[in-house]
């Protein structure tokens, strides 16, 4: 398997020891590391090439946007939403497999015409409709499992047949069309939540044939987290586990992990390098590390809510 890392440098605490702490991991000959932004780097040096304001009139409106370049944002905003859209081409293109997309700004509260919650741009959305544009790829599947509801990705997939969207959250569970919500309890095991996506994604994803699957990807819901809901760190990397081998089996291995909420510096730092090393099929060492729950790594981080 062939992996790119899109990496944006979100200041903060959250991603403080990155790229730092994929050491091990960016020498190997299957993973291609493309950067956008770090504040040590200039602007001349940037790997991607941020979205045009066409493709993100795609997902948002025109006010929308307008409101965006207000907050301050907006160049941080565009590049998370980059890197998405350039990893989804880039497999599409053959040139790699699948993609862990680090973000300074998320995705899933960003709908048509709102935005919110630490959300300005869709990435998922955007990269959908450019692929649908540019390359002619029908069919997508997006499952979210940040520990709040999706309401912007729900609300630009919610007549679209040839999109799956399927939400874990605390909201009841619903369907409609190609959307579906499954309510998670408030305190959840990890065997329980993954027998709720098992039951509740896997099914369906392999029914629905997706081209390219997307994962929003939140670790907010890990305890001691700001969504906690009872989740151990383990249950990402076996939900990682789970998900991988889906899109081996129905999209040729076509899988975007994008990452969206978590605010703790200690778990992007134990969980971020054994996703990626899922995506590439590296070999995990035994005690690669641990992680101390309960320490507030993310206190004074500035990823908000997502
Ligand atoms: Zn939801
Ligand atoms: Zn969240």
């Amino acid at each position: 398997m062939r992996t790119g890392i899109f990496f944006y440098y979100q200041e903060g605490n959250r991603l403080r020891d990155f790229p730092n702490a994929l050491e091990g991991i960016l020498e190997r000959e299957n993973v291609f590391f493309y950067d956008a932004f770090y504040p040590s780097k200039p602007t001349s040096s940037f790997d991607l090439n941020p979205v045009s304001y066409e493709a993100l009139l795609q997902v948002h409106s025109s006010e929308m946007i307008e409101e965006v370049t207000r907050t301050g944002v907006f160049e941080g905003a565009l590049l998370s939403a980059s890197g998405t859209v350039r990893a989804a081409e880039k497999i599409w293109r053959g040139e790699i497999d699948n993609a862990f997309v680090f973000t300074g700004y998320g995705d899933h509260h960003a709908g048509p015409d709102f935005f919110g919650g630490g959300c300005y741009f869709n990435g998922a959305a955007i990269a959908i409709q450019e692929l649908r544009k540019g390359s002619g790829v029908r069919r997508f599947a997006i499952i979210d499992t940040d520990a709040h509801h999706g309401d912007g990705t729900w609300e630009i997939f919610g007549t679209d047949p040839d999109v799956l969207y399927v939400c874990f959250c605390g909201y009841p569970s619903w369907e409609e069309k190609g959307n579906i919500n499954i309510e998670v309890p408030q305190r959840v095991k990890d065997e329980e939540y993954l027998r709720l996506i098992k039951e509740d994604f896997l099914t369906r994803v392999k029914t629905f044939q997706p081209e390219i699957l997307f994962w929003n990807w939140g670790y907010d819901g890990t305890q001691g987290e700001y969504g906690d809901i009872g989740l151990t760190p383990e249950v990402h990397i076996l939900l990682g586990r789970e998900l991988k081998k889906i899109a081996d089996e129905v999209s040729k291995g076509r899988f975007v992990i994008v990452l969206c909420g978590g605010s703790r510096r200690d778990l992007a730092h134990y969980l971020i390098p054994k996703i990626i090393e899922v995506l590439a099929e590296v070999e995990l060492p035994k005690h690669r590390g641990c992680v101390v729950i309960g320490s507030r790594g993310g206190r004074g981080s500035r990823v908000p809510n997502l």
